[in-house]
């Protein structure tokens, strides 16, 4: 027998065909993949040919209308392709702002023509002879020659420049060329396309002329000339976003392909609409805990007899008194909205917003501790170890006061031996509070008396989720925070299924943050001005948007420009270090440890600072390029200031002349630290540049619609889903028997809970 397996070839063969196959075959089934190939596309979250036909592209290069060189008009901004003939870096001897100049002559069938670059030396080592250049600007006429200077520029690959067609621009990852994923999508496309069956309702396709599904692919993949594909070369997503302005604002009916695209973004917020709404109606049937109230309730008893920590129903009201400060009236009222639901028999599933620091934390222990006093235990999720840690500390040092409370924290660092001592306590009972990652919620965790769950920045936390939870044990009450201010218009739709909390306003006493906006003719002062704060014993934070200097966008400040500005040149006797995310983990704690230590007086980073950092003494943050970022990252960014005591000072640099919008949004900051109005005005302003919206914040994960760009469409089908439920709640009518099946594949897929 065993002679006989030898004998046989080791090769891999992978079968023909997939049982039960449709959109949810394995991409490994798709014509023209492997198991090689697989492993790259499953790398780009690619699992499925579902996946794969969503992988929607994110522009084209247009080689139908580009220009031939002979029929160039001087004036005309136009496209075109050519291939190097020559090249020549220059530096020139005058003391101009031209620092450097590239010239290059292409040629196509028709003729050639120069080109010329000025400050943009990174194109050395870029440009050679025979390489396909597609280049897109205005010709003009020079010393009688047409040429073109400062065109945007792509270099083509070989086997494209023949070609007279759109060519997609996919997300790639190394060894997955465009070439490839459009050949692979072309062949799912026509094998699959039998299985993109309708399910959107009649009266939804009337009101909207949507193309058929099996259309809307073949647009999103391959577009026909006159269906508006998106063909900026440059092909930013800022550009796509301008684009889509300038049509909103025109009021321009949205090209073929747009409409296309807004049928996929419709489906997923349609489909995700009616799964809020079922389960909104089903967790207000279900019975949950009616946890009993403390006794004395601190939030309305005054309390004149003497408190004993051994007696658990005290422990609210103790944690209260031995508070180091007084709650706000924020804090006192949603604590009243949280116990009084906590109380009633329906389980909780309420979100609490309020911006960092205004005090989340604090209210969502004093829930816990409510839930603990009654006998049930409390478990807090936070989105990483190292929060989860931070927490874990903070809350053993305000429940310091209680000492038979038994708080055990569960991460994957404990030992073995510790994590069965832990998960011990957790089913006995005699852990009252349990403090973890998602790792909270896996099998072998077994709670005795779970009463309630607080999920800390809802990252990763979706409905689906939501709901798993609630079908645990008794239905304990969920109370999930988030720091990320959403506009009330849309935490509407988009968490329709939960009952909001607010803290508006931050504790007394928080130092003020001066927000300035300047730009790059007053470097020098700038730089002097973080000298002297230096000087006084400051540290300072200074944020670039990107790590390198791109090619693509020249005038960005990168954190190695910067680094080099201010090590060599405006601060050479500070101690300045870099920081990015292309550094491991440990150099970042490194970094942040030294920080703290004051060991380091200047950290020049790209956003990586952005998440958990809390550090006292560092009260000035310098943004460069802020133009670059959305409102709501500017605020996050902002707030990593202002922690200790000392009044902080947030400056934004820009280049002079930018977009109105960023000076909008650059105004909007010096005048207002409330993160709601931000957000509020951040719906408002979003324009080119502006891509920070819930969906990259992880939030909650659509395929491709952002509850920000598209809030128009999430709030269509927000009504489509109310008039829906208005005829046909319980979708019994044969007309919408397919929605019914797709709304069941969907809760079983993980649709809406992409992990990041
Ligand atoms: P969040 O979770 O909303 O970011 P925290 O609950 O962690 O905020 O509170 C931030 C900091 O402010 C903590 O050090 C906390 O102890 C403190 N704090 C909370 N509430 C108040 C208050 N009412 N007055 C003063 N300090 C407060
Ligand atoms: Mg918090």
């Amino acid at each position: 027998m065993s002679g006989k397996s030898s004998a046989s070839p080791k090769k891999k063969e992978k079968p023909k065909v997939f049982q039960g196959e449709g959109l949810d075959t394995p991409i490994m089934f798709c014509p023209g993949v492997g198991p090689q190939r697989a492993k790259l596309f499953e790398k780009m979250g690619i699992l499925t040919v579902r996946d794969l036909l969503w992988h929607i592209p994110r522009g084209f290069e247009d080689f139908h209308t580009r220009t031939p060189i002979r029929n160039l008009i001087p004036g005309q901004v136009t496209t075109v392709l050519g291939k190097v003939t020559f090249y020549q870096p220059r530096i020139p001897r005058n003391l101009s702002k031209v620092r450097h100049i590239f010239n290059v002559t292409i040629e196509d069938h028709s003729g050639s023509m120069q080109v010329v670059w000025f400050n943009q030396p990174f194109l050395e080592g870029k440009i050679r002879n025979g390489l396909h250049l597609l280049l897109h600007g205005k010709a003009e006429l020079y010393d009688h020659y047409i040429q073109m200077s400062n065109p945007k520029l792509k270099i083509v690959e070989e086997e494209h420049a023949g070609a007279a067609e759109f060519m997609p621009v996919y997300p790639l990852t190394q060894g997955l060329t465009h070439t490839i994923i459009k050949k692979v999508v072309q062949h799912a496309f026509e094998r699959f396309q039998s299985y993109l069956q309708e399910f959107l309702p009649p009266f939804i396709l009337a009101d909207n002329r949507f193309p058929t599904r099996t259309e809307t692919f073949r647009i999103l993949h391959t577009p026909q000339p006159g269906e508006g594909a998106p063909t900026d070369i440059e092909l930013s997503e800022a550009d796509l976003l301008q684009q889509k302005l300038f049509e909103t604002q025109n009021r321009q009916s949205p090209s073929v392909w747009r409409t296309a695209r807004n049928r996929l973004i419709f489906e997923e917020f349609f489909l995700h609409q009616l799964i809020l709404r079922r389960y909104r109606a089903k967790v207000k049937k279900l019975d949950g805990i009616s946890h009993i109230p403390p006794s004395p309730d601190p939030l309305s008893d005054i309390i004149s007899s003497p408190l004993d920590p051994s007696t658990p129903s005290h422990w609210p009201a103790i944690f209260l008194q031995n508070l180091p400060f007084q709650f706000t009236e924020d804090q006192y009222k949603v604590c009243r909205e949280i116990q009084e639901e906590l109380c009633s028999p329906a389980p909780m599933n309420r979100l609490l917003h309020g911006d960092v620091g205004s005090g989340k934390t604090v209210v969502s222990l004093y829930a816990m501790l409510v839930a603990a006093a009654g006998g049930y235990q409390a478990a807090l999720m936070a989105p990483t170890e190292i929060l989860a840690q931070q927490h874990a500390a903070s809350i053993r040092r305000l429940t310091a006061c209680i000492p038979s409370i038994n708080v055990v924290v569960l991460t994957g660092s404990v030992t073995a031996k510790e994590s069965r001592e832990i998960l011990q306590a957790v089913a006995c009972g005699s852990a009252h509070i349990v403090i973890g990652t998602h790792a909270l919620f896996q099998e072998r965790v077994n709670f005795a008396r779970l009463g309630l769950v607080v999920v800390d920045e809802q990252h990763k936390f979706g409905v689906a989720q939501r709901q798993h939870l609630m079908e645990k044990g008794d239905h304990p009450d969920l109370l999930v925070t988030t720091a990320t201010p959403i506009p009330r218009t849309l935490s509407l739709t988009l968490f329709g299924d939960m009952d909001n909390s607010v803290i508006r306003t931050l504790p007394p006493g928080r130092p003020p943050i001066v927000t300035r906006w300047t730009t790059w003719e007053n470097e020098r002062k700038i730089w002097e001005f973080v000298d002297q704060k230096i000087e006084a014993g400051q540290q300072a934070y200074v944020v670039c948007p990107i790590i390198e200097p791109s090619e693509n966008a020249p005038q960005l400040p990168s954190t190695e420009e910067a680094f080099e500005r201010l090590s060599q040149t405006f601060l050479p006797h500070r101690r300045v270090e870099i920081l990015h995310g292309r550094h491991s983990a440990n150099m970042k704690s490194d970094v942040m440890e030294k920080m703290r230590a004051g060991e380091i007086d200047v950290v020049v980073a790209t956003t990586v600072i952005e998440v958990g950092v809390d550090l006292p003494n560092a009260a000035i943050i310098v943004i460069l390029g802020a133009d670059r970022f959305g409102l709501a990252q500017l605020h996050q960014l902002r707030g990593r200031v202002g922690r200790g005591t000392q009044k902080s000072f947030c400056i934004l640099v820009t280049p002079a002349m930018i977009s109105p919008f960023a000076e909008q949004r650059m105004k909007v900051l010096e005048q207002t630290r409330d993160g709601f109005k931000i957000a509020e005005e951040d719906l408002k302003l979003r324009g080119p540049g502006e891509y920070f919206g819930t969906r990259q914040s992880g939030h909650l994960k659509f395929r491709i619609g952002d509850p920000f760009e598209d809030a128009g469409l999430l709030r269509e089908a927000y009504e489509a889903a109310d008039r829906l439920h208005k005829t046909d709640p319980n979708l019994i009518q044969t007309e919408h028997e397919a929605l019914k099946e797709e709304l069941r594949r969907v809760l079983a897929s993980h649709e809406f809970n992409r992990p990041s």
